[in-house]
């Protein structure tokens, strides 16, 4: 009766609020930032509404590749494929288990592989042709420097990367990766970006730059979404 006395007892005491200390490369360092459950959650209904329109849905599968220091976004991710009711596997985006996502990718024969790396299309390369194992799959959201590597073989792929504690994220129109404008602003100063918490943010940021070579583009998108793009070097 110990147990559930102490279960009784934990039920009673406050939850934190914070969900994750997120550390990120600056231009001059890297920084610290918490990140609330509230945020995670706006986050993930943010995620949600940008695999949707993707076309993902309820019976789908997908396989996300991801490290576990990306939580603060990978959990998003995770939180959007189940509330679109989207089986998923998972995989890490380091070089050296490229071996998991080959064996995912022909096993669950996904209709999205969700932040494929360059180190994993540089280990999957020594033993598979990128071109004919990508092709097939419907949405591939790779990273910016995988996007070229993937582009060049035929895969169309869209872009996803952390932008700082941010997540970018690209729609099918493939015109700069879409970020969340109600809970960042996101800029760009003689061609580096840059990233402040938005008001609705309760974990501050000023506006910080990110050591990111890129470019933003404002107005609406193609896909009705009025959230800010960001183009990167590294992807072109
Ligand atoms: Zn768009």
């Amino acid at each position: 009766m110990a147990r559930a006395d102490s279960l009784a007892r934990a039920r009673t005491l406050d939850r934190p609020e914070v969900a994750y200390l997120v550390r990120f490369p600056t231009a001059d360092g890297t920084r610290d930032m918490e990140l609330t459950l509230a945020e995670l959650a706006r986050d993930t209904d943010w995620v949600s509404e940008r695999l949707r329109r993707h076309g993902l849905g309820a019976g789908q599968r997908a396989l996300l590749t991801a490290s576990g220091f990306e939580g603060f976004w990978g959990h998003a991710v995770i939180g959007g494929l189940r509330t679109l009711k989207v089986t998923y596997g998972i995989a890490e985006a380091m070089g050296w288990d490229h071996r998991r996502t080959s064996v995912f990718h022909r096993e669950l024969t996904p209709h999205a592989v969700i932040g494929l790396s360059e180190q994993t299309l540089e280990g999957l390369a020594g033993t598979t042709d990128i071109g004919e194992m990508f092709r097939p799959t419907p949405v591939v959201l790779a990273r910016p420097s995988a996007v070229p590597v993937l582009r060049a073989v035929g895969v169309s792929a869209c872009l996803i990367s952390a932008v700082g504690p941010a997540l970018a994220l690209e729609c099918p129109e493939r015109t700069g990766a879409h970020i969340n404008a109600a809970e960042w602003r996101i800029g760009e100063r003689g061609g580096q970006l840059t990233l402040a918490a938005g008001e609705g943010r309760t974990s501050p940021l000023a506006e910080t730059p990110l050591g990111i070579t890129g470019a933003v583009v404002t107005g609406l998108c193609a896909c009705g979404s009025e959230d800010p793009r960001v183009l990167f070097a590294e992807a072109n």
